[in-house]
């Protein structure tokens, strides 16, 4: 037998290893100081109370004779996936109940997604970014071609038509850089798409941290989208669920290639590889659309977005240039002195004990970055800027 050695080209992810070990070492020696961690990338707020009693209730069922179930339909309970298409249509986007999969949530399907691609394509990704777009295509063997996000085009790429790629990867709100796209800016992809006949893989996690209607929360809202693009989704940010678990991805049928309809071949794989999202995190999800889930889910967000707007003004205050804070929990900043990432991680942990995550692990045109977010605490995030304020002058 063979292995698959792609798996050998793996770039070995030393981020979290990394920090988690300077943090170890720097508590060993001090351990009378009071860290920060403004690093992670995970939600802290316990899930909402509709959602709990949702999950209560659901468990109940499946322990009662007459409401007990079995395999559910590997796309989804379609009382979620009429939820989410009303979620849409209060976007003025209208998807199909059979356009909308319920995944356990959006890494896995980012991942899955490129089983219905060849191997020859060509991908396009952007740099910085979450990793997994990059792992999952390293793992297949896949071309990557990047391209620059930076600070002269504010951390939002365009396609650069002498570029051909066939497969897009795009995150907006973006996770590491907070930054969002334009409407104009994702029309600018979607016709890039068209015009060479790629797909774009848009990942829409952060899409609860819009704020206004100008910016779009949906790649749909672009004309054209529903020819070219799938979208990824997720309750992880949108309502804690990073530890239960679903999320959804819409493949529109309108998407064909070769004559051939990604939706069906999405299906096909779905029902081959995946049995469905338990009944009761489904139900779980499903309660979070009530009109007290959301209402208790936007406390949630409002809570995160504060924290953002503490930390984002604090940059300000500084003179700092950053992406992010206002429609993202993330708040992406160069590092002051032109210091390097993992130089001013050193410098914040060994002066303020704050915890932040270097830009520099997210690719190469990272460094010079750092990652801060609004996840954590009000006191922590406040103290966290009053011991920032005082350091940087
Ligand atoms: C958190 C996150 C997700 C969501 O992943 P889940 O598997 O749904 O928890 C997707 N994309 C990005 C960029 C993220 O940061």
């Amino acid at each position: 037998m063979n292995i698959n050695e792609n798996y050998l080209n793996l770039e070995d992810s030393y981020l979290f290893s990394t920090i988690a070990k300077k943090v170890a070492e720097y508590t060993k020696a001090n351990p009378d100081k009071k860290l920060i961690k403004m690093g992670i990338g995970d939600v802290t707020l316990p899930l909402a109370p509709v959602v709990v009693k949702a999950i209560k209730n659901a468990a109940d069922e499946m322990g009662v004779q007459a409401t007990f179930r079995g395999y559910g339909p590997e796309q989804g309970y379609d009382f979620l996936r009429e939820e989410i298409k009303k979620y849409y249509a209060r976007k003025n986007v209208d998807i199909a109940l059979d356009e909308i999969f319920i995944s356990d949530g959006a890494k896995s399907d980012l991942g899955n997604i490129l089983d219905i691609f060849s191997l020859d394509n060509t991908v396009l990704i952007p740099d910085p970014v979450y990793p997994v777009y990059v792992d999952t295509n390293v793992m297949a063997g896949r071309k990557i071609i990047f391209a620059d996000a930076n600070e002269s085009n504010g951390f939002l790429p365009l396609p650069d038509d002498n570029v051909k790629c066939d497969i897009i990867y795009i995150c907006s709100p973006n996770n590491p850089t907070g930054a969002v796209y334009t409407k104009d800016g994702l029309k600018k992809w979607v016709d890039y798409a068209i015009k060479n006949d790629a797909v774009i893989l848009f990942d829409a996690a952060y899409e609860c941290f819009i704020k206004s209607s100008e910016l779009p929360s949906s790649i749909y809202e672009i004309e054209g989208a529903k020819k070219c693009a799938i979208e990824f989704c997720s309750f992880s940010k949108t309502a804690g669920f990073t530890g239960t678990r679903c999320g959804y991805t819409v493949v529109p049928k309108t998407l064909v290639r070769q004559g051939q309809m990604l939706n069906k071949f999405w299906t096909r794989r779905q029902t081959t590889k995946f049995n469905g999202v338990p009944y009761i995190v489904q139900k779980a999800a499903a309660a979070i659309f009530s009109e007290e889930g959301q209402k208790q889910i936007k406390e949630n967000l409002s809570y995160y977005s504060e924290n953002a707007k503490i930390i984002s003004e604090t940059m300000d205050k500084k003179g700092i240039w950053y992406t992010g804070g206002k429609h993202s929990p993330y708040i992406w900043l160069k590092c002051p002195n032109n210091m390097k990432s993992w130089e001013f991680f050193d410098y914040l942990l060994t002066n303020i004990a704050v915890v932040g995550t270097p830009g520099a692990g997210f690719g190469r045109n990272g460094d010079g970055y750092f990652r801060l977010t609004s996840f954590g605490n009000r006191e922590n995030t406040i103290e966290a800027m009053r011991r920032f304020s005082e350091l940087i002058n």
